[in-house]
């Protein structure tokens, strides 16, 4: 996971700008570590390469020293986080599953249990 941007949705169809490429621009966040939390407006096809002839261009003023020192820092503790959730939905399913399976053989128990005391 290490996504460079993320899209804005604050826009409205109807407010959006056409590239010369023909692609709608947006408003897109970069998650770099030169430019953490800083807005740019490009079209889908420039988001990652900036330029060739597409438009890009910054919203934002340069994000300040401390910034830059501190937000890479919590992106990269936050993907450690989601990373961890991961694993620990994966094992809650595992469990789930487990728990499921034994239920099952309960109720068959029980119903021989029932056989046996006819
Ligand atoms: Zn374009």
């Amino acid at each position: 996971m290490s996504q460079i941007s993320s899209s804005s949705t604050s826009q409205s169809p109807s407010a959006r700008k056409l590239c010369r490429c023909g692609g709608y621009i947006k408003t897109w966040t970069s998650w770099t570590d030169l430019n953490p939390g800083r807005r740019f407006e490009a079209c889908e096809m420039s988001r990652r390469s900036r330029g060739n002839g597409h438009h890009w261009e910054w919203l934002d003023a340069m994000t300040c020293a401390r910034g830059k020192e501190l937000i890479p820092g919590l992106l990269r503790r936050m993907r450690a986080m989601e990373e961890d959730l991961k694993l620990i939905e994966e094992h809650k399913k595992e469990v789930e599953d487990k728990l499921k399976m034994v239920e099952r053989e309960k109720k068959e128990l029980e119903y021989k249990v029932g056989e046996l005391g006819k």
